[in-house]
C-alpha cells in the first residue's frame, strides 16, 4: 500500500466532482484513508464556482441548479451546505416575445390567446390529464388538430433550432430522453423543475465541496493526471499506483476513453464555449435563464444573481455556445447518446470489468446525462455496495 501523510491510503478516487467527492466523504467517515487525484487546479468538477473580478459569484462551467425528489440525496448534501431557496424559472425569447419554458398553460395563453387557449387547454387536459408532463415527441403523435397545432408551435419555436444549436441534430434525432427533460406541462407551473427539493448552495458549490472534503481521512492532490500514476496489468488483472500494486478500491470519475488513450475509440461529446459579460446594471434580463430558441448562435443566457441570490452592484451573465468536442483542450460536457456510442462505451466497461475494485462513476465515466442528484444517488449506492 502506498503511504501519504504517513498513513496507508486504501481508496483512490479520480476526480473531485459530485461523484468522487460524495464517495470520498462516505468512505472517509467509515474510516477509509482516501486519496483524491484531481486533474484540474480546483475541486468540484463542473460545478465549481468562484467570484469573478467584479465580485459576482459565477459558475465557471455553466449554470448548475440543484433539484431532486430524493430525500436521501438532499439530506446528504444538506450536511455540507445551507440552501438558497431558489425555484428556477426559464423564459424563451421567440422573435422578441418572452414565453415561459417549459411550455405550460401560461405559455399556451400567451401564444394562442385566452379564447383559443382555453379550448386547447381543455383538450390537453382531457387527453393527458391535469399536471401531466408530455414530451414534445409524444405530443406530436396526437391525431387531434388542436393538439397538433400546439405541438407544431412547440416543436418549431422551442425545440427545433435550440436542439440544432445544442446537438447539431434535430429533436427527433437525439435520444428521446434528452428532449423529454423539458416536457410540455399541462399546468400553470412556470418552474423549470417540479422537484420537491430545489435550490443553490447558500455559499456556493465550491464551499459545499470544501465542507464535504474537509475530513481527516481525505487527502487531495490537485493538478495531477491520474493516468500518469496508474498502470493496468491486463494479463493478471492487477493495478499499479506509482509502480506499486494497489489492492484497494479505485473510483474513477473521468473520461474513460481518454484514460485508456482512446484504444477502443474516442467517445463523442458535445462541448460548450462560454462568454462571460459584466454590466454595471442591477439586472440584465427578467429571469435567471433566457433560452434563445429561434435566433442567435448561443443557446441561452444565464444571469447568476438570480440563481445565487447574491446582492451586489453590477451583474454578470454567461452566453453558451455549443461546439463539437475535438480533444481534451475542451471540456466534454455532454455525452451524445445513441446506440453506437453506448456500445463503444460498453467496450470500455467490459475491458475494466475484470478489475473488480475499479469502479466507473459519474457523467463522464458512465457516459450518461446525469443531473447532480442522479450522480449523488449513484455515488451513495456505490458506497453501499463497496
Ligand atoms: N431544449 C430545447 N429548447 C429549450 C430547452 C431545451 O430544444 O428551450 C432541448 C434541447 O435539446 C436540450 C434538451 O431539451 O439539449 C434538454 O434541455 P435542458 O435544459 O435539460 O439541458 P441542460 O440544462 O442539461 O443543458
Amino acid at each position: 500500500m502506498i503511504e501519504t501523510r504517513g498513513e496507508k491510503v486504501d481508496t483512490l478516487i479520480i476526480g473531485s466532482g459530485f461523484a468522487g467527492s460524495s464517495v470520498a466523504r462516505v468512505l472517509a467517515e467509515r474510516g477509509h484513508k482516501v486519496k483524491i487525484i484531481e486533474k484540474r487546479n480546483h475541486i468540484g468538477g463542473n460545478c465549481y464556482d468562484e467570484y469573478d473580478q467584479y465580485g459576482v459569484l459565477v459558475h465557471k462551467y455553466g449554470p448548475h441548479i440543484f433539484h431532486t425528489n430524493n430525500k436521501e440525496v438532499y439530506d446528504f448534501l444538506s450536511r455540507f451546505t445551507k440552501w438558497y431557496d431558489y425555484s428556477h424559472e426559464v423564459v424563451g425569447n421567440v422573435y422578441g416575445k418572452i414565453i415561459p419554458i417549459p411550455f405550460n398553460l401560461n405559455t399556451l395563453m400567451i401564444v394562442f390567446g385566452e379564447e383559443k387557449g382555453q379550448l386547447l387547454k381543455q383538450e390537453l387536459i382531457d387527453t393527458y390529464g391535469e399536471n401531466a408532463r408530455v414530451p414534445i415527441l409524444e405530443l406530436q403523435k396526437s391525431d387531434s388538430v388542436g393538439i397538433q397545432e400546439v405541438a407544431q408551435y412547440v416543436y418549431e419555436n422551442i425545440f427545433l433550432k435550440y436542439t440544432m444549436k445544442q446537438w447539431n441534430q434535430k429533436p427527433e434525432e437525439v435520444d428521446q430522453s434528452v428532449t423529454a427533460r423539458v416536457p410540455v406541462l399541462i399546468s400553470y407551473d412556470n418552474r423549470y423543475f417540479q422537484d420537491t427539493y430545489q435550490g443553490l448552495p447558500l455559499e456556493g458549490y465550491t464551499k459545499l465541496f470544501e465542507n464535504m472534503l474537509d475530513h481527516e481521512n481525505i487527502e487531495i492532490e490537485l493538478n495531477r493526471d491520474a493516468k500518469l500514476d496508474l498502470t493496468f496489468d491486463f494479463d493478471h488483472h492487477k493495478i499499479y499506483y506509482k509502480n506499486q500494486e494497489f489492492t484497494g478500491q479505485i473510483i474513477f470519475t473521468g473520461a474513460i476513453d481518454e484514460f485508456f488513450d482512446n484504444q477502443l475509440g474516442q467517445l463523442p461529446y458535445r462541448s460548450l464555449r462560454f462568454d462571460f459579460e459584466h454590466y454595471p446594471e442591477d439586472y440584465y434580463q427578467s429571469k435567471g435563464v433566457v433560452n434563445y430558441t429561434v435566433s442567435e448562435d448561443y443557446t441561452r443566457i444565464t444571469e447568476f444573481k438570480y440563481l445565487t441570490g447574491q446582492v451586489i452592484d453590477g451583474t454578470t451573465i454567461i452566453k453558451e455556445y455549443p461546439e463539437v468536442y475535438k480533444d481534451n483542450r475542451q471540456v466534454p460536457y455532454y455525452a451524445i447518446l445513441n446506440s453506437e456510442n453506448i456500445a463503444m462505451h460498453q467496450k470500455y466497461v467490459d475491458m475494466v470489468k475484470p478489475f473488480s475494485r475499479f469502479h466507473l462513476l459519474g457523467r463522464l465515466a458512465q457516459y450518461k446525462y446525469y443531473n447532480i442528484d442522479g450522480i449523488v444517488e449513484e455515488a451513495l449506492a456505490l458506497t453501499k455496495q463497496l
